[in-house]
């Protein structure tokens, strides 16, 4: 599948729910509003779509939310896509907090790895971003993960000033005792945001140059993914230190994804509110044909970048969660 601007998109983001376990204060604002359970997709309604999907060559899956984790039997799912022919691979977006108990079970349904998203190693800084997790909870998520071999182990960290950005080389310190690969975002406006955004948005430059002041970090190759990261390791570090920057250095020229919403939209980009319903063709009974057609039509649509700039957003979107992040 090639979009009007050439590039290849071959990798599909499904959020499985827009409910969360957690209310983290740069993702989730008070007073949301929740997706209708009754429009939330089925397990086979999504199977269904990721078969269409899949014949028109988006073949790299990843499970996100909202919490995916939070999805009651979550592994079924896994273990339908898995054995969808043509599937690749199949990853996981999570805060980490029920991977004790899932990472076993997901890892035999057939999940190649998971993203743990971990704002900091202080369990009361923790608290706070996060609005009550507990971090000793995520911290053995991982380790259960690693030892599962979902494999490589990403780290997710959103940077705010005034609230982790004290802990960036506590964070990339741990790469040079774990294979963990520890990545730097930025913050990004939403509608939900944008205030707060302005306030404690810390570029990745700046992670860097901290970082970098310390002395030692040296351009490592690519971790295996579909992302927009780039990495750096200490010498002899098992794991390495990355930056996603979606404001500060724009990657929108490198996009090879759609996402798939939790009530069957499929979006074309994160920030521009393009999206496709393909939740009513499905439940109309529509044939695979119109909706594959439906899709390629759609993909036209699909805007060359995002225009987002500090403390203000693109998009009518209030929180990530309910499109999956
Ligand atoms: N619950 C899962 C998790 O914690 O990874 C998956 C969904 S979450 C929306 C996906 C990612 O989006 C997380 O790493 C989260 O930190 C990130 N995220 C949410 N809002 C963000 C924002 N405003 N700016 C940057 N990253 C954001």
């Amino acid at each position: 599948m090639r979009d009007p601007f050439g590039r290849d998109i071959d990798y599909l983001r499904i959020s499985v729910t827009d409910r969360c376990n957690l209310r983290c204060i740069y993702c989730i604002p008070e007073g949301m509003e929740w997706i209708e359970k009754a429009d939330i997709l089925s397990y086979e309604e999504i199977e269904r779509l990721v078969r269409i999907l899949g014949r028109l060559g988006l073949r790299r899956l990843r499970l996100t939310g909202g919490e995916p984790t939070v999805r009651r039997q979550l592994p079924r799912l896994v273990e339908m896509l898995a054995a969808i022919e043509g599937t690749e691979e199949i990853s996981l977006s999570t805060n980490g907090l029920k991977l004790t108990e899932l990472a076993a079970p997901l890892r035999r349904a057939g999940l190649s790895r998971v993203n743990v998203s971990l704002d900091s190693l202080d369990e009361g800084c923790f608290r706070e971003i996060t609005r009550g997790g507990d971090l000793r909870k995520v911290l053995a998520g991982i380790e259960a993960a690693e030892k599962e071999g979902l494999l490589p182990i990403k780290i997710n960290v959103v940077v705010m000033r005034g609230k982790n950005d004290g802990e960036i080389t506590d964070f990339a310190l741990l790469t040079q005792q774990r294979p963990w690969n520890v990545r730097f975002i930025e913050m990004m406006p939403l509608e939900g945001n944008v205030g707060e955004q302005e306030a404690r948005y810390v570029s990745t430059d700046e992670v860097r140059r901290s970082l970098e002041a310390l002395g030692g970090l040296e351009p490592a190759e690519a971790v295996r993914g579909n992302g927009p990261a780039t990495y750096f390791r200490y010498p002899g570090a098992p794991g390495t230190v990355g930056f996603i920057s979606p404001l500060n250095h724009n990657f929108c020229d490198r996009c090879n994804r759609l996402r798939l919403t939790a009530n069957g939209r499929l979006r074309l980009c994160l920030f521009g509110d393009n999206e496709i319903d393909l939740a009513t063709p499905l439940r109309a009974g529509r044939g695979e044909e119109e909706i594959a057609e439906k899709v390629l039509g759609g993909l036209m649509a699909k805007p060359q970048r995002h225009y987002l700039e500090l403390g203000s957003t693109a998009s009518r979107l209030i929180a990530l969660s309910q499109v999956g992040g």
